[in-house]
């Protein structure tokens, strides 16, 4: 049974850099392994100092070109590679899909996101018509949007097209020089993006790939020609970049790690609550970062939690949920769980040792639905983010104490609360330490233009990655103040 399409070869990753795809010199390359199967699927290039000045100097000299044309010449193209972007839905999903882990259909859900963020971006021609207004007599004030220059966006493995997706429509539309350097282990669907921006017709040095690790990503912080850093990944290395390239000046917005809270109260709707939380623990394999991670269950809640129980049980890894992207995440998850155990939790669900049928899939890193029960807030499986499909399950005698747990975690990025009664919803609307909250909605994302960034050590920065202020960070706001009254008698503000 194969229920995503691997690629029938293996193919070594290129650089895009003023509109050519090169190796970089001196670059190692790394294998891509597909978390189905744990075979190799690509190589990639991890680009050294040198290889990332080549590319911050072939979009520098792109900038001043790309900024120089009009609003609509730019979101014409950018239209184009939307386009083609839902004419590759298929391939692309299966690309993502292979070399994430993900099941092809949430590889789906994540472009046609990334699409969402598209369309905001072609829709400023038509919204972002700045301001203006006349002040005093004969004045008047304006606001212009100026593109920086050349940016950045150094992106995780989890979304391989939509996290990128989040950033350089915006960022290109808006006139800016971008330079992807995707996560390494992901590398083939920004290749695969890239060959589309080509197609569109990006001008040579407007959008460029550039591959590697750590090396690569300190390259591009501290090169001065960059003057912002778009982040997404762990927090320890989000706070890094942002620190590194504030330090210098630049400006960053690093989006890091979450630990979500999904509370459930007596009065919530059953089903709908069960398989809510049995979707956001399970998606993706648990990795994402509005996956929920600790389920705050108040008083009496004990059916829910057994239908959680038994609907997370009769998922099949593979077919309804993929793989972890890596052996290490594997060996991390279940020293983590066998750790919890050790600190007094159970283990209601054990996902370990499960996977899916066929001897394709035996090397994969397979770990199926996992609940511990019996947690306490001040163990690691209720305090550090697990990044797999585990479930912390934390009784609370009151809503109140759990919003107390909530509140106490580091993190910031989603919550959740399941209750029927809108007073109980609203208290957790207003009591939640987060930057998005939901109600009655396992997984709390807004959808475009609502804006996408969580808070606390979820994100380092000010302004979101999507929607309104995503605008202020890709661009400087030039403020106009005119004056053509012939007018001498009084102040020119009289
Ligand atoms: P990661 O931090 O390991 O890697 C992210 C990027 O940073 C990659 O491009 C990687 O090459 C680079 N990188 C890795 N280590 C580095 C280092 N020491 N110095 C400089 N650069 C380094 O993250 P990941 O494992 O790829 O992704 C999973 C993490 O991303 C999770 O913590 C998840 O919660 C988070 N995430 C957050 C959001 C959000 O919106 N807040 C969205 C997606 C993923």
């Amino acid at each position: 049974m194969s229920f995503v399409q691997l690629p029938e070869s293996v193919t070594t990753c290129r650089n895009l850099v003023g509109g050519e795809w090169l190796v970089p010199r001196d670059a190692s390359l790394l294998d891509v392994h597909s978390p189905y199967t744990g075979g190799v699927i690509g190589r990639v290039p991890l680009t050294p100092a040198e290889g990332v000045a080549q590319a911050v100097e072939a979009a520098r000299a792109a900038a001043p070109g790309w900024r120089a044309t009009s609003l609509r010449e730019r979101t014409t193209l950018m239209a184009r590679f939307r386009h083609l972007l839902e004419s590759n839905l298929e391939r692309l999903s299966h690309l993502a899909a292979s070399e994430a882990g993900k099941t092809v259909a949430e590889a789906r859900a994540g472009l046609l996101k990334g699409i969402e963020v598209c369309d905001f971006a072609l829709s400023l021609q038509n919204l972002d018509t700045g301001g203006a207004m006349e002040v005093s007599r004969g004045v008047s004030c304006e606001f212009r949007r100026e593109p920086l220059g050349v940016v950045a966006g150094i992106t995780p493995f989890n979304f391989p097209a939509m996290v990128p997706l989040w950033m350089f429509p915006i960022a290109v539309t808006v006139g800016n020089a971008f330079i992807l350097k995707p996560s390494e282990k992901v590398p083939l669907t920004a290749c695969a993006m890239g060959e589309l921006m080509v197609e569109a017709g990006i001008p040579r040095g407007v959008f460029s790939v550039v591959h590697g690790g750590r090396e690569t990503v300190e390259a591009l912080v501290a090169h001065p020609d960059v003057r912002a850093v778009g982040f997404v990944g762990s927090s320890g290395v989000a706070r890094r970049v942002y620190a590194e390239g504030s330090a210098q000046g630049k400006r960053v917005l690093a989006l890091g790690g979450a630990k979500n809270h999904l509370i459930v109260v007596p009065d919530a709707d059953e089903a709908l609550t069960a398989q809510s939380v049995v979707d956001s623990f399970t998606g993706c394999a648990g990795q994402r970062c509005m996956a929920a991670s600790v389920l705050l269950a108040v008083g009496d809640v004990q059916r829910i939690v057994e239908q959680v129980h038994e609907r997370a049980s009769r998922m099949e890894v593979g077919p309804g949920m993929g793989a972890l992207i890596d052996r290490a995440s594997l060996t991390r998850l279940e020293t983590a769980i066998a750790a919890a155990e050790r600190a007094g939790a159970r283990v209601l669900l054990d996902g370990r040792g499960k996977k899916p049928a066929g001897e394709k899939w035996a090397g994969g890193y397979w770990l199926g639905p996992t609940i511990l029960e019996g947690v306490r807030p001040d163990m690691e499986a209720a305090q550090r983010e697990l990044f797999g499909p585990v479930l912390s399950i934390v009784r609370v005698p009151t809503l109140s104490a759990a919003l107390e747990v909530e509140n106490a975690s580091p993190y910031g990025n989603a919550a959740s609360i399941f209750t029927t009664n809108g007073a109980v919803a609203q208290a957790v609307v207003d009591g939640a330490r987060v930057g998005m909250v939901g109600v009655n909605v396992g997984v709390p994302v807004p959808r475009e233009p609502f804006s996408f960034g969580g808070t606390g050590e979820s994100k380092f920065g000010h302004g979101d990655i999507t929607g309104p202020s995503s605008l202020g960070f890709w661009t400087d706001l030039k403020k106009v103040t005119r004056k053509w009254t012939t007018r001498t008698d009084g102040s020119w503000m009289s």
